[in-house]
């Protein structure tokens, strides 16, 4: 009743305000996952446990699964909206800024007050061997409320994105507000509780995630990997990805085998998987059918497997379509 005693003109431009922080808030894609700092040594050899060992200079990048997903995905020009938690310190600013720059909305991608950021430290030897340590710091409080938070995002998306770098209830609210497609890569693998799994419509899995998920040892073939996959995961699809061997898609009774595309050399394997997820993601929201998905996901991972770094070997749209 106030509202109609303001001047049209003020309603006006507070309708439009409305419309704007609602339009801002919109994203196609929303990914419900962590986000961390990465700092990378490379040394001649890995130390063993006391020894120091003298590396090269280190670098810093963006990394954590939820974030690379969204890069992925923002990179093959969809918009992408993050949620997840980083600390109140400089890595969770500057974490913020790259993801920013990249595309991805990050206006829920909150700072925990007295949390460090998610951080992973890397060695990396000359024949591409590494160590990693990773401390989940900020990633660990991202609470059901924050999800919630983020309500109006996750019902208007074509598709909701998680991986298991947070704690669970975070993810169960995510899947129980999620409006569109549910896609689910259960990594690190941990239980996923049923009711996540009833409402997964494309759960992805490398070869190991899907042999710990099934109880079985890691399947060799093509063979092994559709049998375990059959098993496994609620009603939706599953999707094995299988490195050189390409990807696996088991959706009731369709099994589609796509072969790895050949690539000169592989440069580093590093983030193969979040971009194989996030370009799945991206032709699922496009409206490609499932195998058409699994295909462009392929496409995209070759690259990813051809560049150095998880994030910056990403394939833009326009890449993908002359390669
Ligand atoms: P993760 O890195 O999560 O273990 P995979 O190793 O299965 O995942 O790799 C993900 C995807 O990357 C594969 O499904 C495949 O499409 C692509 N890929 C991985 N390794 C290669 C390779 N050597 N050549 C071409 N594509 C690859």
């Amino acid at each position: 009743a106030d509202a109609e005693k303001l001047p049209r003109s003020v309603s006006q431009e507070a309708h439009r305000m409305v419309e704007h922080v609602h339009r801002e808030q919109a994203a196609e894609i929303v990914v419900v996952g962590s986000a961390n700092l990465d700092t990378t040594a490379h040394v001649p050899r890995l130390p063993a446990p006391g020894e120091t060992v003298l590396g090269g200079d280190t670098g810093e990048s963006v990394g954590g699964k939820g974030a690379n997903q969204a890069v992925a995905a923002a990179r093959l020009g969809r918009s992408v909206a993050m949620v997840g938690r980083v600390g109140d310190d400089p890595a969770g600013r500057r974490i913020r800024e790259a993801l920013t720059t990249q595309g991805v909305q990050v206006d829920q991608l909150g700072s925990t007050a007295g949390s460090g950021s998610g951080a992973a430290l890397i060695v990396v030897d000359e024949s591409g061997e590494n160590m990693i340590v990773v401390a989940p710091g900020a990633n660990s409080t991202l609470t059901a409320a924050h999800v919630r938070a983020a309500q109006e995002l996750l019902a208007r998306a074509g598709a909701v994105v998680c991986q298991l770098e947070i704690p669970e209830e975070a993810v169960v609210e995510a899947v129980r507000l999620a409006g569109g497609r549910v896609i689910l890569n259960p990594s690190p693998v941990r239980s996923v509780p049923p009711e996540v799994m009833a409402r997964v419509d494309v759960l992805i899995v490398n070869r190991s995630e899907l042999g710990a998920i099934a109880g079985a040892p890691e399947p060799r073939t093509v063979d092994d990997a559709a049998a375990l996959a059959a098993g496994v995961g609620g009603p939706g699809a599953v999707v094995v990805t299988l490195g050189a061997d390409g990807a696996l898609l088991v959706d009731g009774n369709t099994r589609v085998h796509v072969p790895a595309v050949r690539v000169p050399t592989v440069v580093d394997p590093t983030g193969a998987g979040d971009t194989f997820c996030g370009a799945l993601t991206d032709a699922l929201v496009r409206g490609e059918a499932l195998d058409g998905a699994v295909r462009w996901a392929v496409r995209a991972a070759a690259l990813a497997v051809t560049g150095a770094g998880a994030q910056s070997a990403m394939p833009t749209a326009a890449q993908l379509a002359t390669a």
